[in-house]
């Protein structure tokens, strides 16, 4: 059982990596912005929830990530193992995958951290881009698309998420130091947790992921 929890600021690549460890490792990316940026734009009771939180780069409430979580976990694509990519995000959601993993008889066995330092985390949020259609990722400068404004591999438009602008990214930031850091301490007495330079080239990070993997 391959259970990874991906954790670390917004921009330090969390969805990045994950996307290309599903492919490697055959295990589904669970994250929980992307779920509900697609309750969102489905305009879902749960989406309708959400967005006031999202636009002002709040953290969604706790009870409502925990219930979207259990569900995903619970299907039969997660058997082998998953990605946890932006959750948890607060202690009592770590306290709850506990207890949810435990109730599934499934297995957290790294706890990656990510580690970038905030410069470089503006520049990466200001300059990301993402595809509306299939949710690839890209960078003005350091990742661009070939044909402007296209997604390289669906065709379909990028844009600047609502939440990549300034001020909600200068929010985010806050959010994570208040309610996400402290997981770090959550972990550390697990023996799950290492540390990733995520700083630089996409591949050279990813290979050092692999590493610990193995
Ligand atoms: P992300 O794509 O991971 O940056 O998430 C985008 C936004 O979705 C966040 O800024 C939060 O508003 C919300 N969100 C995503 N995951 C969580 C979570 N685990 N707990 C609370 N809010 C979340």
């Amino acid at each position: 059982m391959m259970g990874i929890i991906l954790l670390g600021p917004p921009g330090a690549g969390k969805g990045t990596q994950a996307k290309k460890l599903t492919e490697a490792f055959s295990i589904p990316q669970i994250s929980t912005g992307d779920m509900l940026r697609e309750a969102v734009k489905a305009g879902t009771e749960l989406g309708k929830r959400a967005k006031s939180f999202m636009d002002a780069g709040g953290l969604v409430p706790d009870e409502v990530v925990i219930g979207i979580v259990k569900e995903r976990l619970s299907a039969p694509d997660c058997g082998e193992g998953f990605i946890l990519d932006g959750f948890p995000r607060t202690i009592p959601q770590a306290e709850a995958l506990d207890r949810v993993t435990g109730e599934l008889g499934k297995e957290i066995r790294f706890v990656l951290s990510l580690d970038v330092d905030r410069k470089e985390l503006m520049e990466r949020l200001c300059g990301r881009r993402t595809c509306t259609a299939c949710g690839a990722m890209y960078h003005v400068a350091f990742h661009p698309p070939k044909a402007p404004g296209k997604c390289d591999k669906c065709g379909g438009p990028l844009i600047q998420r609502d939440d990549d602008k300034e001020e909600t990214i200068k929010n985010r930031l806050v959010n994570y130091n208040k309610a996400t850091a402290p997981l770090l301490d959550y972990y550390k007495g697990t023996g799950k947790i290492r540390t990733v330079m995520a700083s630089g080239e996409i591949d050279a990070i990813y290979a050092s992921i692999v590493k610990i993997l193995q």
